[in-house]
């Protein structure tokens, strides 16, 4: 089977000539739920909006089901869109809204009242379908924003940012729902965060983008895992990755040309001072109880290097000095041009 979706080289510059989008590729299976991750301003929206049809790439190839799309209107592309602010008519009630594209689409009175149940039963609005808008909240009329892009069963969904409106808890709701209704529909859908949780946990691939450029595309666990660079390797993981000079780590045998050691909080241990063992020395400069667990940040004076740490136990009874070890096989280290080196041992 072809794609659903596939970029290839896609580029744009805006009129001033800041680039845009720097030779994107992508490819996205048909049911495949894949994320464009990456901070404020990166050009996910903008690569939302041409695969949309609503911005023309200025040079690449989009292809959509194997076919050439580069010129095709927005409204034959068999794509829907659902984004931040929810956009739902005010005046008209829940199952109206979500009839409207199928009325747009001359379908019979029949097939549109089968279909806006099917859809308010997956998303379980049912009760709602007679209110209007503003008697709903914010979380419902996300939902009644998601029905409305599937009630035309899309080809590919497209989501710019969907819940960045929600407070957190419903955020985390919602993203348990929207994994259903990937699992339910199969779906192929095309999600735009800027929250690397969201990411992690919604996206089979996720391509985090960094100025226009897809820095990698890959699993959760590969991305965090394996880092191509020190800006995905910052970018997902919370507490970010602790970054410090290699040259404060000699006994991990930093490869030729490291220049920066990445280790995450959870990699990390406080020995007392007077320990066997190799490590930095540093003294406590701030913890923070989570319950769970505490993070410890830790500053080694020469270098003015700090780290926070994570450790189950309370850092109020630590002692003020100790020794930082790293775990070396969770140490990543980075070139002068933030590129992950990969030991050849
Ligand atoms: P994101 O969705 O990742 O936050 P956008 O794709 O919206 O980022 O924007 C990427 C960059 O392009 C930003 O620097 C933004 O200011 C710029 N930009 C977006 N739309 C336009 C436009 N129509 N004209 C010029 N610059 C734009
Ligand atoms: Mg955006």
């Amino acid at each position: 089977m072809a794609p659903a979706l596939e970029l290839r080289q896609i580029s744009k510059r805006w009129a001033d000539g800041r680039p845009a989008l720097q030779a994107v590729d992508l490819c996205v299976q048909p049911g495949e739920f894949v994320v464009l991750v990456g901070p404020s301003g990166c050009g996910k929206s903008t690569l939302l909006r041409v695969i949309a049809g609503l911005e023309q790439a200025d040079s690449g190839e989009l292809l959509l089901h194997g076919q050439p799309a580069n010129h095709t209107p927005p409204d034959q592309r068999g794509l829907a869109m659902v984004f931040q602010s929810y956009a739902l008519y005010p005046h008209m009630t829940v199952a109206q809204n979500l009839a409207f594209p199928l009325k747009m689409a001359g379908r019979s009175k029949h097939d549109i009242a089968q279909r806006v149940a099917e859809v308010a039963q997956i998303l379980q609005i049912e009760d709602l379908l007679t209110r209007k808008p503003a008697a709903l909240s914010g979380g419902q009329r996300q939902r009644v924003a998601i029905g409305r892009a599937l009630t035309r069963a899309p080809g590919i969904l497209l989501f710019d940012e969907p819940l960045s409106n929600l407070d957190a808890a419903l955020r985390e709701q919602m993203r348990i729902e929207l994994a259903r209704l990937h699992q339910q529909t199969g779906a192929t859908i095309i999600y735009v965060t800027h929250d690397q949780v969201e990411a992690m946990t919604l996206g089979q691939r996720i391509a985090v983008l960094q100025g226009g450029q897809i820095a990698q595309c890959a699993s959760a666990r590969e991305l965090y895992q394996q880092p191509v660079n020190r800006f995905v390797a910052g970018f997902l993981g919370t507490p970010q990755m602790n970054f410090a000079p290699a040259a404060l780590f000699p006994w991990l045998q930093p490869p030729a040309g490291a220049q920066e050691l990445g280790v995450r909080a959870e990699h990390l241990r406080l020995l007392a001072p007077d320990s066997e063992q190799d490590g930095l020395p540093v003294r406590l400069a701030h913890g923070e109880y989570l319950g769970d667990c505490c993070q410890i940040y830790v500053q080694h004076a020469a270098s003015q290097s700090r780290f926070c740490l994570r450790s189950k136990d309370d850092w109020q009874t630590m002692p003020p000095q100790g020794k930082l070890v790293p775990e070396a096989a969770h140490c990543h280290f980075f070139d002068a041009a933030g590129r992950r080196l990969v030991s050849s041992s």
